[in-house]
């Protein structure tokens, strides 16, 4: 590894001033402090180089120092510094337009700054919807366990990751879970495509039992990112999606992680043939992390409920720097260069025949399963592959942390669910060379079969 930078002070110590978030206290524990990145690459203030295999937080889709999204931030600054959306400005005007063509037209967006903020919005907007349509008792929104959806109050009650929430319960009320379409640990068995449909059948008894006027919408990832890379089968979407339709329960796509090519797709619903969601919620890949967006696009005939001439019906909801001009100047720059450079192809090609090398862990005993979509990967670990007992802790950070020394990071679901928190997560940038998923490819394997 590369010596780069003098070592300042705080490395290696407990930072003097700063709360890092999901920090845990370790004293003498050395932390990374970030200098510098280049492509899929950074340096820590130590000189140590690292591929960051999970995009930061999965948002760095197309990696580090792309100059000409650095040049439509500047020159957006430079010619209209800020301006509210209570109003509105040229970026987001044609933003929203963008974001309308690629989602099949016939989409009105609300403007935020993050994920959790995008789905705060979109549960703001159906209770309003469905008050403003006759159905005042609609309030209830369904989500999936292992689900994340954010951290603010709102999203980490649609969240059901029982150990995300435990230290801020009680929760937003009218936040129901269902039974996940997992079919690794399904308790329906057989087939896949056969479980996850028992699974979408869960979702209509919910409904039923929970009375269908009291029911207003459903989120849900196309693929539960965060709490272990859970790929469902299409049928089960589409099956959701027909369910949801016939009780009148409006459907949220949260494609926070899967928008913006990381499936091999331009959004992740669209796997699913047919299915064309009424409220699809966005942020990390639409700016690559270049600065922070958050989109909620909503189906024009939702919007129109919010526009009826002469009544007290339109949304009260405001953000300062939602939709920021640099951040959607950003946001165009971005999305034209996923065009220009067929990133969504490229996810698609490189995922098959570089990233679905790690399929033949399946041999070591340890790895369970080994779940993929484009450049979103799972290995869930076991201790044998017949009891499927989750590896445990120690194994898990072992694994991380080797990894971490041979310069690679690779995510994990790490503390989110009870007793199962034993999936590695892999999501590179999408621009990553070959060279990058080569090193990848090999340092997994190589720690995998070290542990
Ligand atoms: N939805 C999903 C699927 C996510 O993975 C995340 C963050 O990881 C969010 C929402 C929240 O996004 P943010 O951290 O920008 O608030």
């Amino acid at each position: 590894m590369k010596k780069e930078a003098e070592m300042p002070d705080v490395v290696g110590k407990e930072l003097p001033h700063l709360w890092n978030a999901m920090h845990r206290y370790h004293p003498g524990a050395q932390q990374m402090v970030a200098a510098s990145g280049e492509g899929s690459w950074f340096t820590d203030e130590s000189g140590n180089r690292y591929l960051d295999g999970v995009s930061g937080l999965w948002c760095l889709n197309l990696g580090h120092g792309r100059q000409e999204i650095i040049d439509a931030a500047t020159a957006q600054m430079k010619k209209l510094t800020y301006f509210p959306l209570t109003m509105s400005h040229n970026p987001a005007v044609k933003l929203a337009n963008k974001i309308s063509s690629l989602l099949g037209g016939g989409y009105q967006t609300f403007f935020s700054n993050s994920g959790s903020e995008a789905n705060e919005t979109a549960f703001k907007i159906v209770r309003q919807y469905h008050k403003q349509t006759g159905n005042p008792d609609k309030f209830k929104i369904i989500s999936r366990y292992r689900a994340y959806h954010g951290s603010t109050l709102g999203a980490l009650s649609a969240t059901a990751q029982a150990n995300r929430r435990v230290k801020y319960d009680p929760g937003v009320p009218g936040f129901l879970h269902v039974y996940p379409p997992y079919h690794y640990r399904s308790i329906f068995g057989g087939e896949p495509e056969e479980s996850d449909l028992k699974a979408a059948q869960l979702i209509e008894e919910m409904i039923n039992w929970e009375g269908e006027e009291t029911v207003a919408a459903l989120i849900m990832e196309p693929f539960i990112s965060g709490g272990g890379v859970i790929i469902p089968s299409m049928q089960y979407i589409q099956r959701v999606a027909e369910i949801c339709k016939k009780y009148n329960v409006l459907l949220i796509m949260d494609e926070v992680v899967s928008g913006y090519g990381r499936t091999g797709k331009m959004f992740g619903f669209m796997h699913a043939e047919g299915v064309q969601p009424d409220i699809i919620t966005m942020a990390k890949g639409l700016t690559s992390g270049y600065l922070p967006l958050g989109a909620t696009a909503v189906k024009s005939n939702i919007y129109d409920v919010f526009k009826e001439e002469g009544k007290d019906n339109h949304f009260r909801h405001v953000s300062t720097y939602g939709g920021h001009p640099a951040a959607c100047a950003v946001a165009l720059k971005n999305i034209e260069i996923i065009e220009n450079e067929n990133i969504v192809e490229r996810v698609n090609e490189l995922g098959k025949s570089k990233l679905s090398q790690l399929h033949q862990l399946m041999e070591h005993e340890n790895v369970g399963e080994v779940r993929q979509i484009g450049f979103l990967l799972g290995l869930e670990m076991v201790t044998d592959q017949k009891s499927k007992v989750p590896l445990e802790d120690s194994k898990m950070a072992e694994i991380v942390s080797k990894c971490k020394k041979k310069g690679l990071i690779i995510g994990r679901n790490g503390d989110t669910v009870p007793g199962q928190n034993n999936v590695i997560i892999i999501a590179s940038p999408l621009s990553s060379t070959e060279e990058d998923l080569d090193f990848l490819v090999e340092t997994v394997e190589s720690v995998i079969c070290s542990v």
